[in-house]
């Protein structure tokens, strides 16, 4: 291997974007000749569900409302069985993170194509990444074909997301950016999408959080949000998503609160060793971007720190203990004893500056 060679890998995808780019799904699921399709949708996402429904007529094979987060084998296998029931040859799954990645699991299956329309902004779409969990387990899959074909980003499908799920969901996507800037493996071309990413994100937000109905201002949260996605998709993440995996899947924790939870004290923690990731931010945020993100953060009218989150205090080492046994690439080399008082320092909810 050559160091000083980077690579770049693009990811094949056709993404709609803008308000009622919704009622082209079915277009989609015509351009890749399928007939039968499943249709895969949260409650949250029932009424663009009912419009998908209506759009695809006598196209709609099979109907599932239930995904769960963290894509449980077993939810997948009752959806399989309903595949096989009605020989589904397309799969549209509309809502967050749980509902992409249950049609991810479907298409790996069976090798039906995809038509993702996210509804959060987790960036699953994006991705061709799977994780599954049985009986506890996680396992993760890294496959190109895992990557939706087709993805629609109707901003009007956010319009009612709840305060707390657009600050948290925003804040997720932000993280991806972040670390995607610090990440070994960045290109010219990462470092553009997280750096746009990032100012996107941060102007966005607050607007977005002022007036949630506005669909200005969600499309661009929503676009910047796309770009994080694509950073998560192309490059390795680090310390923050290593703890995101390890806590959530040790205590099974609420996904985009834990990331917004971590993402401050990571921050102050890896940006002085991170001197062009500083940079960039500021160039886009500002002086002082964990004060701006910090900020944002703690807005967060739920839980913000990991005793709130029910994690045991006694535990925190143990989990330095793991991190550090085998890091992520990180900006900033980890020890035990550094995770472990950055643990604990977001078990009580103080954080570095
Ligand atoms: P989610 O899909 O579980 O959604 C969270 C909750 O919000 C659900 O109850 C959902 O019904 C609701 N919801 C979704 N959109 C809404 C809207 N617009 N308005 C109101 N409510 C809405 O959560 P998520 O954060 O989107 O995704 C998290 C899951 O996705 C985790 O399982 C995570 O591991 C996975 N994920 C995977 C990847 C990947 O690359 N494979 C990337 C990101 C996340």
């Amino acid at each position: 291997d050559d160091a000083s060679v980077t690579v770049h890998e693009s990811l094949a995808q056709r993404a709609l974007i803008g308000r009622d780019a919704i009622d082209r799904a079915a277009d989609e699921v015509d351009r890749v000749g399928a007939r039968r399709v499943l249709l895969v949708a949260t409650p949250s996402a029932a009424v663009a569900a009912e419009r998908v429904a209506e759009a695809l007529g006598s196209w709609l094979a099979a109907r599932f409302d239930r995904p769960a987060p963290h894509t449980p084998v077993a939810v997948t296998a009752e959806v399989m069985a309903v595949v096989e029931a009605t020989g589904a040859d397309c799969v549209i799954a509309i809502g967050g993170g749980s509902a992409i990645g249950l049609a991810k699991a479907v298409s790996v299956r069976t090798g039906v194509p995809q038509v993702a329309v996210p509804t959060t902004y987790a960036g699953s779409e994006a991705t061709p990444v799977l994780g599954e969990t049985e009986d506890g387990v996680k396992t993760t899959r890294r496959d190109s074909s895992l990557v939706p074909g087709a993805v629609v980003y109707d901003p009007d499908l956010t319009l009612a997301m709840p305060a707390g799920l657009t600050r948290t969901s925003a804040l997720n996507a932000l993280a991806h950016a972040v670390e995607a800037l610090w990440a070994p493996n960045a290109t010219p071309v990462t470092d553009a999408l997280a750096t746009e990413a990032v100012g996107g994100i941060l102007s966005a937000l607050p607007e977005v959080l002022d007036d949630p109905t506005e669909p200005a201002s969600r499309g661009r949260l929503q676009s910047a949000a796309w770009l994080s996605g694509l950073c998560l998709a192309q490059t390795r993440m680090g310390l923050h998503h290593q703890l995101a995996h390890v806590l959530g899947g040790a205590f099974d924790l609420p996904h985009a609160e834990l990331h917004t939870m971590l993402l401050v004290p990571v921050m102050a923690f890896n940006l002085p060793e991170a001197p062009a990731t500083f940079d960039r931010m500021t160039r886009v945020v500002g002086p002082d971007p964990v004060a701006v993100v910090s900020e944002l953060a703690h807005g967060h009218d739920g839980p913000t720190t990991l005793a709130d989150l029910g994690v045991p205090r006694a535990e925190l080492r143990g989990i330095a203990e793991r991190v550090v046994a085998e890091p992520y690439p990180n900006p900033r080399s980890l020890t035990v004893d550094a995770v472990a008082a950055l643990l604990d320092e977001m078990w009580q909810g103080r954080s570095r500056s």
